[in-house]
């Protein structure tokens, strides 16, 4: 485990949580808020740091984030989910879905899940620095949906990454999956990134339009 933010209102929906981030992730997506997390590597903080907080925090928290990096690379996460939930926390995910296998598995452990859709599932290099991923994203969206737990489609869209065709074509295989709905929200770049050099792009109201003539309930996040 690489940090713990203490606190948040708005990364697991009606939860007050703190959110443990897990380092490693192997893919290498251009617009990554978090690339010290992308190598695996040894925690700078342990299980019994995260129980022994949350022991702390009855009352006061009511769930528990694990995001990443890629949560599903670590081994260890149902073990950890299950720790949570003994001690009476509501558990969330956040996920790119790279690991559809294991994140299947963890599905029972959890209360919500953020699952990102971050490519038309035959051209995945763009945005995440990796070709063929496509059966993987499509494996784990179809787990989602299968487990009927809360959760949250999401794509962030940058218009170089993502230009209209590849978002339209995103749209449809979400609604030929039965995805309910769906949430974008364009990159922005965080303070303390120095490197990415994408800009900011408003996203276009025509495409949003034509988006939700494929799938009504898609949400522009600002
Ligand atoms: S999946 Fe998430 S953590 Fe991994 S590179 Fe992409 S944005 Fe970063």
């Amino acid at each position: 485990m690489a940090a713990l933010t203490p606190f948040s209102s708005l990364d697991f929906p009606g939860h007050l949580a703190a959110i443990v981030h897990l380092q490693g992730c192997p893919l290498a997506c251009p617009y990554c808020h978090s690339p010290h997390l992308q190598p695996p590597g040894p925690g700078a903080l342990s299980p019994r740091d995260i129980t022994g907080f949350l022991a702390s925090r009855r009352g006061l928290l009511d769930g528990i984030v694990f995001s990443g990096g890629e949560p599903c690379a670590q081994a260890g996460l149902a073990d950890a989910l299950a720790a949570c939930r003994a001690q009476g926390y509501a558990t969330a995910l956040h996920s790119a879905g790279t690991y559809p296998r294991a994140l299947a598995r963890l599905l029972p452990l959890l209360d919500w899940i953020g699952l990102d859709w971050k490519a038309p599932l035959d051209d995945t290099t763009p945005t995440t620095g990796r070709a063929g991923l496509g059966p993987r994203f499509a494996l784990a969206l179809h787990a989602v949906l299968e487990a009927g737990i809360a959760h949250e489609i999401r794509t962030t869209w940058h218009p170089t990454l993502l230009p209209p065709a590849a978002m339209l074509a995103m749209a449809g295989q979400l609604a030929r999956m039965r995805a309910g709905s769906w949430v974008i929200q364009p990159y922005w770049r965080p303070a303390h990134l120095k490197a990415p050099p994408l800009r900011e792009a408003a996203f276009p109201p025509a495409l949003l339009a034509q988006i939700r003539a494929i799938l009504p309930n898609t949400a522009l996040r600002q």
